[in-house]
């Protein structure tokens, strides 16, 4: 049995909205997706990172499209959850300064410290204008990860 989720994140990793802020945009997530199996919202103190799963396939450099060493990759978050902070770092592909959230991940992946998750939503994704209402709820732009478990 495998799981799909579907998880909004502030683009900006930091951002966490207001109590009521995340409670409407829970709600309208639940009122747009009721046959979902749950819709969770998490806020945390320390930065955590969403991962797209099976839908994994690379991470690119933003700039030079080149692949980013996973390995590498794996180092650099180490030192993200320890310090607890994004700094920009210098990727070996071509020295351009980026921090781990502004890397090329296909799927979509990220960081963040509020995010709202829906369990297998009867709906693989959310329309255009429901994203930006909850955009509008939430005070923020988001970037939306699909994961398949
Ligand atoms: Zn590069």
């Amino acid at each position: 049995m495998s799981d799909s989720l579907i998880t909004f994140i502030p683009q900006n990793p930091d951002y966490v909205p207001s109590a009521q802020a995340q409670q409407l945009g829970a709600n309208l997530v639940k009122s747009l997706s009721s046959k979902a199996e749950r819709v969770h919202v998490e806020c945390s103190a320390k930065l955590r990172f969403i991962d797209c799963g099976e839908n994994f396939e690379r991470i690119g450099c933003p700039l030079c499209a080149k692949d980013i060493d996973l390995d590498w990759w794996h180092e650099q978050t180490d030192q993200v959850f320890s310090s607890g902070v994004l700094m920009p770092v210098s990727l070996r592909c071509c020295g351009a300064t980026k921090t781990l959230n502004e890397l090329a991940y296909e799927w979509p992946q990220g960081f963040c410290r509020f995010s709202l998750e829906v369990m297998n939503p009867p709906d693989p994704s959310f329309a255009e204008e429901h994203i930006e209402k909850l955009e509008e709820l939430l005070g923020c732009d988001l970037r939306i990860i699909y994961t398949h478990i």
